[in-house]
């Protein structure tokens, strides 16, 4: 059955003069939809036969709050959706001072195996619809009352590996009829498939690119995730570095710091080398505890001694605040939960 969520206005177009109706509904009904209608009985600007019409053929989803967290330290909210084949997903909602920002899942579960996310445990179930991304970010919006004003696509999955969907999602979630939250508004974050950087770059996207790199040689990379052995690292920031001359949008490395793994002076040193003379911006996160995961964070001397050789070396670097630890937020760990 065709899921009308996922559709573009101008795609709604002969959905609508097939059930003989004008063209301009077609607008009409995106504007519902992008605007959270619950059913199609609350569309009150179409005529009472259509509405009868499109509830007949279609049906229309709407996720529903399995659980909400909010941290009492900083206001961060956790979500976990329940999907309407009874599947679940989560979506966290930070408030940051250049606006709220979602964190979306873009597939229940993954398939890339990295070894110390959550989100991968259970392997890849199936990839989300165009739909069940923009509810995430509709949903989150209604229910916290907070408006949304930029998005990552950082929470369960691998956007690349669904990457049609991802790119439908972002053209619904950026057209000015819907959510309208511009492309300059929104981060996709990736463990690096680099056919599919490849690609995004050749559709000279304006969005942030994040890179989860996690080590700057392959034995550590490998190690911690598996999709390295295909490709490698210095593969994968040739990619990184053809995306910045193709789109003029500097990279983001995300780095979780995990204890005696990847925190090393020499991991350091080596990631400067990489990284210097590139167009790009490191994000250090201390790895969040997983449960099931042997790995724990670094210290915070080895956090220090990792940032002060990374700014001695003239590499742009952040360390990431941590929102909303004391809620589960790291990636994956309330769906994980939920299906214990
Ligand atoms: N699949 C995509 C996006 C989802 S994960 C990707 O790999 O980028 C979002 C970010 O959280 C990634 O950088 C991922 O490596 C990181 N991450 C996963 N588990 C983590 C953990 N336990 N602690 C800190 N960061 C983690």
């Amino acid at each position: 059955m065709t899921d009308l969520k996922s559709l573009l206005p101008e795609e709604l177009e002969p959905v609508m003069e097939e059930l003989g109706q004008p063209r301009y509904r077609a607008g009409q009904v995106f504007k519902w939809l992008h605007s959270g209608a619950r059913s199609f009985d609350e569309m009150s600007d179409l005529p009472k036969a259509l509405r009868e019409e499109l509830k007949r053929r279609f049906t229309l989803y709407v996720p529903q709050v399995l659980s909400r967290q909010v941290s009492k330290k900083d206001g961060t909210i956790k979500y976990l959706w329940g999907l309407h084949d009874g599947n679940s997903v989560e979506s966290v909602v930070m408030r940051y001072e250049h606006g709220n920002t979602v964190c979306i899942s873009s597939q229940v579960g993954c398939r890339m195996g990295c070894r110390f996310c959550a989100s991968t445990i259970g392997g890849l179930v199936r990839n989300l619809a165009p739909s069940e991304m923009i509810d995430q970010v509709l949903f989150s919006q209604i229910d916290s009352g907070l408006k949304i004003s930029n998005i990552v696509l950082m929470g369960i999955g691998e956007p690349l590996d669904n990457y049609d969907n991802v790119m439908k999602f972002l053209k619904l979630v950026s057209h000015p009829k819907g959510l309208g939250i511009g492309m300059r508004h929104i981060s996709l974050s990736t463990c690096g498939l680099i056919e599919k950087v490849d690609k995004l770059a050749q559709d000279k996207l304006q969005l942030t690119l994040s890179v989860s790199l996690h080590a700057p040689d392959d034995e550590t990379r490998s190690a911690i995730m598996p999709v390295n052995k295909a490709v490698g690292v210095d593969k994968l920031l040739e990619a990184c570095s053809d995306y910045f001359k193709k789109t003029g949008r500097r990279i983001s490395f995300e780095y979780a710091m995990i204890r005696g793994v990847n925190d090393t002076r020499a991991h350091a040193e080596l990631l400067a080398d990489k990284l210097a003379g590139t167009h790009s911006h490191v994000n250090l996160i201390l790895l969040n505890n997983v449960e099931e995961s042997p790995f724990k964070p670094s210290t915070p001397q080895a956090l220090e001694a990792f940032v002060a050789i990374l700014r001695r070396r003239g590499i742009n670097v952040t360390v990431r605040r941590r929102l909303g630890g004391d809620i589960d937020a790291s990636c994956g760990q309330l769906r994980r939960k939920a299906a214990r």
